[in-house]
């Protein structure tokens, strides 16, 4: 009977213990999965997008915060130079440090 029940429990155990993948921190701020090195916040906009990024694509996050890379926080852009001018507006109209650093 007792082991009948630790079958169970290991079963269980087996079919809902999802492993959450690894991540660590790049040099620039970004976070990474530690198995691959591809950048998480890319993988998300993926998921998100339901597609594969075209090269090019570039991923903004909203707040600025590089490591809060829930869906809703992040943009993706056609290219650079779109990407650039979300820069450029905030620059000109909460400063340098804002638009780059975060609003807070
Ligand atoms: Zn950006």
């Amino acid at each position: 009977m007792y082991a009948v029940f630790v079958i169970v429990i290991l079963l269980l155990f087996i079919l809902f213990h999802k492993e959450k993948p690894k991540t660590y921190t790049d040099e620039k701020g970004y976070k990474r999965f530690t198995d691959s090195n591809k950048l998480v916040h890319r993988w998300i906009a993926e998921k998100k997008l339901g597609r594969k990024l075209k090269p090019g694509e570039i991923v903004h996050h909203k707040n600025r915060k590089k490591g809060d890379n829930r869906p809703q926080n992040l943009w993706i852009f056609h290219n650079q130079e779109e990407h650039d001018k979300i820069h450029k507006y905030d620059a000109k109209n909460h400063g340098k440090r804002a638009s780059y650093k975060g609003f807070n």
